[in-house]
């Protein structure tokens, strides 16, 4: 019984998403939500991540022996093995110790691991990857990070950071990016390098409806307010959409050329607002790659949404205690 469900959390810089999670068949039946509130002591942290788990258990009607153990998926560096969150820009916090403290706490196993592996396993198993062994999960939101399924296995690299997309250079001469290189992919194709790009061209005076949903000193804007302004036709943003489509693309056609996957998944806020950079950022891929892996590819949205992440990590804790996958 308790091999059939896990608890699930995504953590997240704006929330804390969580959902026991039916293994078998990926369903949530019940969840919980908090919001991430930046900067604040690590015990509070891990009794935030406590009450929201609670939540989600109370929200199934479900007891703790039923369920498998906790898998945990952070926006940040993890160290997998000590269930450490290493470093996370957006949730304000370093060298975060996560198993051990929830471990001791519910006595059932907890893992760790990053929110870009937890979204690819939701997607292997449940969502768009299904049904094939070799892709790669390509999330476009304030960064660009990916997830490499290799013969029906999450492939993590020698030091586990395989997978980081979002920093292959295109420029070597080009935009500072915020891992300190420059001109890598996440500075021109990211949500963020949009939104510069736009605060930029408002700045010089131009005119766009988009400029009372912008935030003009931070750059945040939502996905789906870049969708509308093209849908009214405004140029600014479709120009600035455009170009980080066509550099998304130039990103995926590396990845073809490279890893000759079967089957891309595109995920993240503005892929799923947005069909317009998805269509063009497909085109470009096609368009830039080698004839013979441009011909093959399946280039997909990813399927799951918000709660990928959820079932993710949820499946985490079956992979890692060797429960059967897929
Ligand atoms: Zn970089």
């Amino acid at each position: 019984m308790a091999e059939k469900f896990a608890v699930g959390v995504d953590f997240g810089g704006t929330k804390i998403l969580s959902g026991v999670v039916n293994l078998e068949t990926g369903q949530l039946v019940g969840t919980g939500k908090k919001k991430t509130r930046a900067i604040q002591e690590h015990d509070d942290l891990v009794k935030r991540l406590i009450s929201v788990v609670d939540e989600s258990l109370i929200d199934a009607g479900m007891e703790l022996k039923e369920v498998a153990g906790i898998g945990i998926g952070a926006a940040g560096q993890v160290n997998r093995e000590k269930g450490v969150l290493i470093y996370a820009a957006n949730i304000g916090v370093s060298d975060l110790p996560l198993s051990q403290p929830l471990t001791e706490y519910y006595k059932i196993p907890c893992v760790l691991g990053n929110d870009v592996e937890i979204a690819t396993l939701g997607e292997m198993h449940f969502g768009a990857g299904r049904k094939c062994d070799n892709f790669v999960c390509i999330f476009v939101g304030t960064g660009i990070g990916s997830g490499i399924v290799q013969d029906g296995k999450l492939y993590r690299g020698a030091t586990g950071t395989a997978g980081e997309i979002g920093h292959i250079v295109l420029d070597p001469y080009g935009r500072l990016c915020g891992c300190s290189s420059v001109g890598c992919l996440e500075a021109y194709a990211s949500r963020t390098a949009i939104a510069k790009q736009i605060v930029g061209e408002l700045t010089r005076g131009s005119e766009s409806v988009i400029s009372d949903k912008i935030d003009m000193q931070k750059g945040i804007l939502r996905s789906k307010a870049l969708s509308e302004a093209i849908e009214a036709g405004d140029e600014v943003v479709k120009t600035a959409v455009t170009q980080a489509a066509h550099f998304l693309g130039m990103g995926l056609a590396t990845v073809m050329n490279f890893y000759n996957p079967q089957r891309i998944i595109l995920g993240g806020g503005l892929v799923e607002a947005c069909d317009y950079f998805f269509e063009q950022a497909v085109k470009q891929a096609k368009h830039r790659s080698l004839r013979v892996p441009a011909k093959k590819i399946e280039i997909v949205k990813a399927e799951l949404g918000d709660y990928a992440g959820v079932i993710g990590a949820a499946l985490m804790v079956k992979e890692r205690l060797g429960i059967a996958t897929r």
